[in-house]
């Protein structure tokens, strides 16, 4: 039967189908089932690395290397407003809405088919925040009807996310001692799991959990050892073993700053969370291996025990935080098959461990240089260059010494991503250098910690960044794309034989998975440092990115500066896909 009542019933069916699943999703939104399948979801991103794994891998394949040239732009949004610092956000999208946040702790929800605002909050903060690096914002987390963010005055602001109005506002910690938060919060069987910032100001590292619902406090675990823990109000035991590994009163500023957020993996049950710097930058004023600072922890999300920890850089001397992701994927090693997690640390070591405790397996250079140790031996111990960590000072400015990687790292917060086809991970790196030395210092609350100065150093004639696409099996790089400016933006990668990433020259650019060809890019009209994403809507393959030049590198580039002094500011989500 055709004709103008058999189109009216079925239209009538279709539309009573459509109410019938609307309001469910409407009013339930993501569940923690959901947030744990998201790598598998393809139509939408509902979690910051898009997965709790963060492999920031997605199966879709209708935009691929053979097409991926036509790729146009959807739409373009703009955030508007003058405070156009670095736009570091990964996009969240859920039931036509992109959710992204922007710089100075602002969030904003999007169509997702015309990119028209729907609403936009703004955190209302107070004079005296002391972010380091850039009042950046990394992304949301999404569960029921809330997006939860982060705010640069240490709060986690939970909003409904059809009317961006408040449902909780929680203090993480104390601004005025030089605390902030800029990570994006993941959450875990209805917990949301926060970091903290404020490694240069003597703060102490800690990872906290609190009820989704309500923001009330779950756990909290410090991460230098002498802290003691909490469970719901209770005490529930020091962090590692006081004075084992610092010297008299030093672990009460001790840092280790968890400042980048953290990884799930369901298959072992555990939290995996990088700590940053020990404070003071000054390595002689701590003898020690400071622990648990520039380490990778395995935290139990369900009463925040650390498990096992594992020290990529001991006494760290260089500011390398140890912070970035880990990421669990399993591997083969030896004939024999692993859960294993990888990181590629700012210290320029790619470290494979076996997730399940920690154990070392590999650390392989992915950098040009590395000028404070060369390797590392079976026991996953540095083996250092004495002359490569900066003199004792005296009681005036030390002996500069050069080192590399430069504070800002091989890597910084820009996150890798991991390809379930090619097995590769793909590394936005960076290849400088600086010349460092010590000060004396003392503590003082709220004041940056220090005792050391530093000028960063080009070590190349073409390039600062270089893409770098690492066998995790045998450490070898496969292939490196090299970007002129400092590469800040995290990756992507996808069933179609594409990784995506941007540069502060402002292009989003798309490679072949394989051989490391540029396919494509695409100039957004600021430098990109935010992190790309896919997903499938309408029964098209869609890319988003955030474009706004900003973070670290213009605050702390010194001698590469020149490589970046023109590029201009922005804040824009820019949205893609191929033409019809
Ligand atoms: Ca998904
Ligand atoms: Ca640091």
């Amino acid at each position: 039967m055709k004709g103008p009542i058999m189109r009216a019933l079925s239209g009538v069916a279709a539309m009573t189908l459509a109410m019938a699943a609307t309001p469910l999703v409407a009013q339930g939104g993501p569940t923690d089932a959901d947030l744990m399948n998201d790598a598998a979801s393809t139509g939408d991103v509902l979690t910051y690395g898009m997965g709790p794994q963060a492999h920031r891998f997605s199966t879709l394949n209708a935009i691929n290397s053979g097409n991926v040239a036509k790729m146009v732009p959807a739409f373009s949004a703009s955030l508007g407003g003058e405070k156009q610092r670095g736009q570091e956000a990964q996009p969240i999208v859920y039931d036509g809405t992109i959710y992204v946040t922007g710089s100075y702790s602002r969030l904003f929800a999007f169509d997702a088919r015309t990119g028209e605002e729907k609403w936009q909050y703004d955190a209302r903060l107070p004079d005296g925040i002391m972010p380091c690096c850039d009042v950046v914002n990394r992304g949301a987390a999404i569960h029921g009807d809330k997006i939860i963010f982060a705010t640069l005055d240490a709060r986690l602001v939970a909003l409904n996310r059809h009317t961006g109005k408040v449902i909780w506002n929680k203090q993480i910690a104390d601004y005025k001692e030089g605390y902030s938060a800029t990570a994006a919060p993941l959450i875990v069987k209805g917990m949301v799991i926060t970091g903290n910032s404020g490694g240069e100001f003597g703060v102490v590292g800690a990872v906290e959990a609190r009820d989704v619902n309500t923001g009330e406090l779950i756990w909290h675990r410090p991460v230098i050892e002498g802290h003691m823990g909490t469970l719901k109000g209770k005490d529930n035991g020091i962090t590692g073993k006081l004075n084992a590994t610092w010297q008299g009163d030093l672990w009460k500023s001790g840092g280790g700053a968890t400042w980048l957020g953290g990884t799930y993996d369901p298959e072992t049950n555990l939290l995996f969370f990088g700590t940053g710097n020990p404070a003071p930058w000054n390595s002689h004023l701590r003898p020690g291996d400071n622990l648990y600072t520039a380490s990778t922890l395995a935290i139990d999300p369900d009463t925040g025990v650390i498990k096992w920890h594992y020290q990529t850089t001991p006494h760290d001397g260089w500011d390398f935080d140890g912070v970035n992701e880990f990421i669990p994927f399993d591997a083969t090693i030896n004939g024999k098959p692993m859960k294993l997690g990888a990181k590629a640390d700012r210290n320029g070591y790619f470290f494979v461990l076996d997730r399940t405790n920690g154990k070392f397996i590999s650390a392989s250079k992915f950098v040009m240089q590395t000028t404070w140790a060369n390797g590392f031996n079976k026991a996953g111990k540095p083996n250092y260059i004495p002359e490569g960590r900066p003199p004792a000072p005296g009681d005036a400015k030390g002996k500069p010494v050069f080192a590399s990687p430069s504070f800002l790292g091989g890597k910084n917060w820009m996150p890798m991503a991991y390809s379930h086809d090619t097995g590769l991970f793909y590394i936005p790196s960076n290849d400088w250098g600086m010349d460092i030395w010590n000060e004396p210092i003392a503590y003082k609350k709220g004041a940056a910690y220090l005792g050391a100065g530093f000028t960063i150093k080009s070590i190349a004639e073409d390039h600062i960044g270089a893409l770098r696409a690492m066998d995790p099996k045998t450490g070898k790089i496969m292939w490196e794309y090299k970007n002129k400016a400092p590469l800040w933006g995290g990756v992507l990668t996808t069933g179609g034989n594409l990784v995506f990433t941007g540069t502060p020259e402002g292009f989003l650019k798309a490679f072949d998975a394989k051989t490391g060809q540029e396919l494509w890019k695409f100039q957004t009209g600021s430098g990109v440092v935010g992190s790309p994403v896919t997903w499938e809507q309408d029964g098209e393959q869609y890319v988003a990115v955030m474009s706004g030049w900003g973070g670290a590198v213009p605050l702390w580039g010194g001698e590469v500066a020149k490589s970046f002094k023109d590029i201009n500011q922005g804040g824009a989500l820019w949205v893609f896909k191929l033409p019809k």
